[in-house]
């Protein structure tokens, strides 16, 4: 019969119903719904606050001080930061803001926010109180959060918990619309009493600097003299899971941890291949839409929406921006969903590895430079100059990649990444570059001397004046590469769904910027005696030769590739703990200090918060695991020998008996195995706990106490399908995947 008491009946069948209801509800759906929906076009960046705006309000010789402080980095003036303050507050009031938060990236890798009212009192005669909307130019341009709860790597000594927050006026300010109220928020970076930087923005935007001044050299050298600013520019596929609430919230592990440490891999998981790129479920649908229409009033550029290949999982991928605000929309998006999802009843998940046995969640990150006449460097284009250059920067990236393999395997480390990378669905943990047959030709033409250094026309002699138009070289695309070029940009595959995308790309760009320096140099040099075309070819044929290895073509997931990249000296760091030790190599990042985009004191923080970060997510996940052996396992496979048990005893023949009996002997053994490995598992955790060297822990945690909860897990899992449904409390994977499909 039916036992509805455990709670996974009610929601099995409440899930319609509730879907229903929760569109209906939501005001924003409404406004798409009614009769005429307004095209994307006219409400687009409707909530958001930019230079465009600030143009508009601006008296003149404030919104010169604010060009001022963009393009040279001078200091506000206090009267400038008062008459912005002012418009800015004009305009969040009517839309009816009440609050206003700095709204900033902390070493977390997610965002904070203090917020604070606009209003503040005015004292009239006979003390009669009078409330007004108030915002000075200080409390837009700085603001001071207690810093002693964000992680800082140690820099900041616990005396001095003092943290700042100051304006990035590089990114609009936005408005965020809660169910009841809402906030103006203040794009900010985070750093220390001491400008040691506390965030991930700050090197972000350090490194765009560099690269940009690197890359305007390095033009320069190429002929193109007028550059005057050249732009990373970023477009992120963010996959994700989407779940009903109702069986999400029932597993401890998801709420707390945002995957599942155990359970019984579905016997129908993504075999079929049925739902990539299907017709999307209705209901996910309704999230998207919802999702897409709050984003394009927050100025998020949402372009692409499709099923992912595992069931339940979708993705959603923007129009490319100027790397440093796509960096923040992907924050946004992130956000955004997680709210919109709870809004509509479900649990939206961005975690590497939410569920075993199916694809876990990547983010690719398509990243490429243009100058300031919005030049894709990374397109062949159409004159044999376009097609030098085009060439040219790309040796330049190879290098980047080939000499900082290390690094960028290092910003890309996590211990949910650490269930993606090396699996068969995503790239190994060894990074290596696929060009594509056509490109890798011309490479191997140029490296291989086709054409000599005093040849008249090395373009022409090369045939790369009219590179073939290399985007539609699309037929041979590697998806097991890990970064890839795509046509006219490189898609960095590894890096993980819930990551902060801030960290890869500042690392991307300062060791490009790093590649464009020394390439600038040497091209100098090779000018001294050769042609300027000359001497960019034999340029492009050294940064070819140097980066040779990094070069990839094959198949990533294979053995052979293993063998073959450790032949060649790549670095192989396979999980996070040996990744984050390349943070304490002084001389792996060098490059960071050089191009001015993080200090050695800073490089040593991100070292210190990675370990320590590693340690409490893996330490959550295993007490949740042991926790839910104790309180939903164990009792489970109790009443199921009980019942089988009892079963026994009425049985009257001697071939059920012995069936019987085998069946309880299994079942006790799995028992067995999950008390075993459990007590295990505790045992280790105390030692863990007992460890106080963070990066000793680390190890512990990685080598000693992960084997035994995989194991564990694989006994939770065994007994899973030994007990009777009903009495098995946790939703099953089976529930909380193929709910979605079926609305
Ligand atoms: P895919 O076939 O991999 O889905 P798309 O053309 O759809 O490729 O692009 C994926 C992402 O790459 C999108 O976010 C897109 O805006 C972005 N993208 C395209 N061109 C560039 C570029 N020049 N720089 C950065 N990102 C880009
Ligand atoms: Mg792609």
């Amino acid at each position: 019969m039916f036992d509805t008491s455990n709670g996974r009946e009610g929601t099995r069948f409440g899930a319609f119903a509730h879907h229903a209801e929760t569109t209906q509800n939501s005001k924003t759906m409404r406004k798409q719904s009614e009769g005429n929906p307004q095209p994307i076009s006219e409400f687009f960046g409707e909530l958001t606050f930019g230079l465009g705006q600030m143009r508009e309000r601006l008296p003149r010789s404030s919104y010169e001080a604010l060009l001022r402080t963009l393009d040279q980095g001078k200091k506000l003036t206090p009267e400038a930061a008062d008459a912005i303050a002012q418009v800015v507050r004009e305009w969040a009031v009517s839309k009816g803001a009440t609050h206003f938060c700095h709204w900033f990236q902390p070493m977390t890798g997610l965002t904070a926010e203090k917020h604070d009212a606009f209003i503040s009192i005015q004292h009239s005669n006979h003390s009669e109180l009078k409330v007004v909307e108030r915002f000075s130019g200080t409390q837009l341009v700085q603001g001071e959060p207690d810093a002693s709860s964000f992680p800082s790597g140690g820099m900041r000594s616990t005396f001095e918990a003092r943290g700042y927050t100051a304006w990035d006026p590089s990114s609009p300010l936005f408005i965020i619309e809660g169910e009841t109220g809402k906030t103006l928020c203040i794009p900010s970076i985070f750093f220390s009493y001491d400008g040691e930087a506390l965030d991930l923005k700050t090197p972000l935007l350090k490194s765009s600097a560099s690269l940009s001044a690197a890359a305007c050299i390095f033009l320069k050298a190429l002929g193109d003299v007028d550059v005057k600013a050249v732009t990373a520019t970023l477009g992120t596929e963010q996959e994700y899971f989407l779940l009903d609430k109702r069986f999400a919230a029932l597993r401890p592990d998801l709420v707390l941890a945002g995957r599942t440490v155990l359970g019984a891999p579905s016997p129908r998981g993504q075999q079929l291949e049925d739902h990539y790129f299907g017709s999307i479920p209705t209901r996910a649908k309704t999230f998207m839409e919802e999702v897409e229409l709050e984003l394009y009033k927050l100025g998020v550029p949402i372009k692409t929406r499709h099923n992912e290949v595992a069931p339940s999982q979708f993705e959603v991928a923007p129009i490319f921006e100027n790397a440093t605000i796509a960096a923040d929309h992907n924050t946004l998006t992130m956000e955004t969903m997680k709210r919109i999802a709870n809004r509509q009843g479900l649990m939206c998940l961005v975690h590497e590895k939410p569920f075993a046995e199916i694809n876990g969640n990547g983010k690719h990150c398509n990243w490429s430079i243009s100058n300031d006449k919005g030049e894709n460097l990374l397109d062949p284009g159409t004159t044999p100059h376009q097609n030098l250059r085009f060439l040219a920067v790309l040796a330049v990236v190879l290098r980047a990649v080939h000499k900082h393999a290390d690094v960028l395997r290092a910003s890309i480390a996590s211990p949910g990444n650490d269930h993606r990378l090396g699996g068969n669905e995503a790239p190994p943990a060894i990074i290596s570059v696929f060009l594509g047959s056509l490109l890798s030709r011309v490479l191997d033409d140029i490296e291989s001397g086709k054409v000599s250094g005093d040849s008249e026309s090395p373009i022409m002699d090369l045939g790369i004046s009219h590179i073939p138009n290399v985007s539609k070289d699309n037929t041979d695309r590697n998806r097991t590469s890990p970064f890839a070029f795509t046509g006219n940009k490189f898609e960095f595959r590894a890096v993980g769904g819930s990551a902060n995308v801030a960290v890869p790309i500042t690392m991307l760009n300062a060791a490009v910027a790093e590649s464009l320096l020394d390439a600038s140099e040497r091209l100098s040099e090779l000018m001294q005696d050769k042609e300027r075309d000359v001497a960019v070819v034999e340029l492009i044929k050294e940064l070819v030769v140097q980066s040779k290895p990094v070069r990839f073509e094959g198949n990533n997931y294979s053995e052979e590739w293993k063998t073959e990249a450790a032949k060649r000296g790549l670095p192989m760091l396979e999980s996070t703990v040996e990744a984050l030790e390349v943070l304490r190599d002084s001389k792996a990042v060098e490059f960071l200090v050089k191009t001015k985009v993080l200090t050695e004191a800073e490089v040593l923080s991100r070292y210190n918060v990675g370990v320590e970060r590693y340690n409490k997510t893996l330490l959550i996940e295993m007490t949740t695991l042991v926790e839910m052996v104790h309180g939903y396992v164990l009792p489970a496979i109790e009443q199921q020998l009980d019942r089988s048990g009892e079963a026994l005893e009425s049985l009257r023949t001697d071939g059920a008996k012995k069936r019987q009996t085998q069946r309880l002997d299994r079942m006790e053994g799995t028992f067995e195995q999950v008390l075993t490995n459990l007590e295990a598992l505790e045992e280790m955790l105390q030692k863990v706990d007992q460890q106080e060297d963070e990066t000793e822990q680390m190890k512990l945690i990685a080598a000693g106490a992960t084997p035994l909860a995989n194991r564990l897990r694989d006994a939770a899992d065994a007994a899973e399908r030994l007990v009777s449904d009903d009495l098995w409390k946790l939703p099953k994977y089976r529930e909380m995947l193929f709910a979605m499909n079926m609305s």
